[in-house]
């Protein structure tokens, strides 16, 4: 009868704060119990076999601390998932075909969600600890946490072929965060893997970054080496010549593989403020005479502040490049004398690409 009662309550009480994540803003809210992961043998693995690149944020002494929530909070028992979706009501970027324009990522359209996402959280653990005081952690992101596969575990949806976490209702267009409690709440059941036989993010990736792990679980995962929004966004200084073409018009990162999703067919969309796109698909031809100030200015408080200046500029440089254009010579001819020797080196290598293919005409 005691376990009875018990059962009821962390039941009560786990749908009291799911109901508390959505009335603070979030779109999915679930609870996973705070534990060793099963997933956690497959990324020690993939991180083992370098698939994380130079991102040592994944590979470093932090990698083995997203075996497990309790090892960021000891007294954790449950974690608190939310999903925020930021898919605001435009376009994809597949479907912009204007070369006169670069392609943005749209989880970057607007605001860092970083710090949107921790301060609907800080909300959400403000009101729990009224509503029951206990331990807890917020975590977003850079937080060494699995969260995918807590967000699976949440009941938030499965994990795509993509290596996306997908709702059936929604779609994928959704930001993670956790809230790590103290608190012992009943746990949701993890969501059923409705990829099936569906191959198209496989088949439309321009870079074949998603590919056979050999195993069935999973059965495919992501060489981020190879994967456009690792080398637009973290890849730092040069990125590879052999790897420039792929890259097409992508400035801050790739959609493709959500883009041409059947579950983001008709996925939710917001008019959320903080995802309301401040640049959506930049002319390339202006961003490429932006100077270090204007950058600042613009992607203040922006995801894309990530790229800096260099980073930028060097991808603007490489998208003028594969748009092949005649009109970017004199853009790039005036790039290729800027002071910084990366972006002026993208440029020189975007001119020869430009100058190849009106010879190859
Ligand atoms: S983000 Fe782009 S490059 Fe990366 S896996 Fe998806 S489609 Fe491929
Ligand atoms: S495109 Fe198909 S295989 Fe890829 S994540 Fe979506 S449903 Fe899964």
């Amino acid at each position: 009868m005691l376990n009875i009662v018990l059962s009821a309550m962390r039941q009560n009480l786990a749908t009291e704060v799911k109901a508390l994540a959505i009335s603070c803003g979030f779109d999915l809210a679930g609870i996973a119990a705070a534990g060793p992961l099963a997933e956690a043998e497959h990324y020690m693995d993939w991180v083992g076999r370098g698939m994380a690149g130079r991102m040592g944020y994944l590979t470093d002494e932090r990698a083995e601390k997203r075996r497990d929530p309790r090892r960021l909070l000891p007294a954790a028992r449950s974690v608190v998932v939310v999903g925020q979706l930021y898919n605001a009501p435009l376009p994809y970027s597949r479907t912009i075909e204007d070369e006169t324009l670069g392609w943005i990522s749209r989880y970057a359209w607007g605001d860092d969600y970083h710090d949107v996402m921790k301060r609907r959280l800080a909300e959400l653990d403000a009101r729990l600890q009224v509503l029951a005081p206990c331990e807890t952690k917020i975590c977003v992101d850079t937080a060494p946490l699995l969260e995918r596969p807590l967000a699976r575990a949440a009941g938030l949806g499965w994990i795509g072929k993509n290596t996306c976490l997908i709702n059936q209702q929604r779609g994928s267009w959704f930001f993670l965060g956790e809230l790590l409690t103290s608190l012992d709440l009943a746990a949701d059941s993890p969501a059923a893997d409705r990829c099936g036989s569906c191959t198209r993010c496989i088949d439309a990736c321009p870079t074949a970054a998603i590919v056979r792990t050999g195993h069935d679980n999973p059965t495919w995962e992501l060489d981020a080496r190879l994967c456009i929004s690792y080398l637009n966004i973290e890849l730092k200084g040069a990125i590879p010549e052999t790897q420039r073409a792929g890259m097409g018009r992508h400035v801050f990162g790739c959609d493709i593989c959500q883009d041409v999703c059947p579950w983001n067919g008709r996925a939710a969309t917001t008019g959320d403020p903080p995802w309301q796109p401040r640049v959506m698909a930049p002319p390339l031809e202006q961003f490429a005479t932006m100077s270090a100030v204007e950058f600042q200015r613009l992607f203040r408080g922006s995801p894309i502040a990530r790229t800096k200046y260099q980073g930028f500029l060097r991808n603007v440089a490489v998208a003028m490049g594969n748009a092949g254009a005649a009109r970017y010579r004199e853009p790039l001819e005036k790039l290729c004398g800027h002071d910084d020797p990366v972006i002026a080196s993208h440029a020189a290598w975007a001119l020869g690409r430009i100058e190849s293919e009106s010879t190859c005409a």
